[in-house]
């Protein structure tokens, strides 16, 4: 696939062009249709393989996508380990939401204030990124709800399992709407990765790069 052939809006399109990403590198060329068509994904790509804009195409396709009256509830949540890989995400996340109205993202990570995070949620948020403690913690005092997500993110699900983050991914999902869909990303996926994919997606399209 080419990006022009996507189908994306024209805003998103020139967001594409204006990060310099002109032809899909080999996870995106497989993730993103396949995330455009609604399937869960277990994608095995590690970082420097272009995964991040892989998983975010379809959360901003999707996040566009969802009607205007529901702008006040997050359509996407996006949960990675740490709060530098979080930090990256937003980054490229806005460079492709740039122009688009009604996208806000917010960032939900531990080792940064709390009280900033908590007065973001205060306006409309459609996409979320988040590491689990902060964003249990968060769950906890009902500053965010989770009951309009459509699509959700689970970055590098072996630095999850490595960081004891097992339980609080499977907590948070617990407060998502069980239609959602699933988009996994890891950079290998032994025993215990696959154990806690298969319970977090349905019938699942696998990428291997
Ligand atoms: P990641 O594997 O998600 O950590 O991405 C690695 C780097 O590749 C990031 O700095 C991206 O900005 C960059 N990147 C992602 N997709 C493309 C693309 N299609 N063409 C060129 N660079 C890209």
């Amino acid at each position: 696939i080419e990006f022009e052939h996507c189908g994306f809006p024209a805003t998103l399109s020139g967001n594409l062009k204006k990060a310099g990403y002109e032809a899909p590198t080999p996870v995106q060329m497989q993730m993103v249709p396949v995330g455009l068509s609604g399937r869960d994904v277990i994608a095995s790509a590690d970082t420097g393989s272009g995964k991040t804009v892989a998983f975010l195409l379809p959360v901003v396709v999707r996040a566009i996508e969802k009607p205007a009256n529901s702008a006040s509830s997050p359509v996407a949540l996006i949960l990675t380990p740490t709060r530098e890989l979080a930090i990256q995400i937003e980054r490229q996340a806005k460079e492709l939401l740039m122009g688009l109205p009604n996208m806000r993202t917010a960032l939900l990570v531990g080792g940064m204030p709390l009280p900033q995070q908590l007065h973001r949620l205060k306006s409309s948020i459609k996409i979320i990124i988040a590491t689990p403690g902060r964003l249990i913690e968060i769950l906890k005092q009902k500053a965010v709800q989770l009951d309009k997500v459509k699509v959700v993110v689970v970055d590098e699900v072996d630095t999850m399992l490595k960081m004891g983050f097992q339980q609080q991914v499977l907590e948070v999902l617990e407060q998502v709407p069980e239609d959602h869909q699933t988009l996994l990303a890891s950079a290998t996926i032994p025993t215990g990765t696959e154990e806690l994919a298969g319970r977090l997606v349905c019938d699942p399209v696998r990428i291997a790069i």
